[in-house]
């Protein structure tokens, strides 16, 4: 396991399965539906200064049970 880059202060987690805005940006931005990860992963980058620490995959539970593949990232800054 890596070790974790130095100078990290604030840590946030973005799911390809959840519709959120960006807290940064509050109600003056909002991501595409249906969600597209890789925009979201590069807004934080981007406009914020974030670093991609971490991409994963996540299964999650759908509302009728099903069970799916959906992509996680973890930055940093
Ligand atoms: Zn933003």
């Amino acid at each position: 396991m890596a070790p974790a880059p130095t100078g990290v202060q604030e840590v946030i987690g973005v799911s390809g399965n959840v519709i959120k805005q960006c807290p940064h940006c509050r109600g003056g931005f909002s991501f595409s539906d249906p969600p597209d990860v890789g925009e979201r992963i590069n807004h934080f980058l981007k406009q914020h200064g974030y670093k991609l620490l971490h991409v994963g995959q996540q299964t999650v539970e759908s509302s009728n049970g099903d069970l799916w593949q959906t992509t996680v990232a973890i930055l940093g800054k």
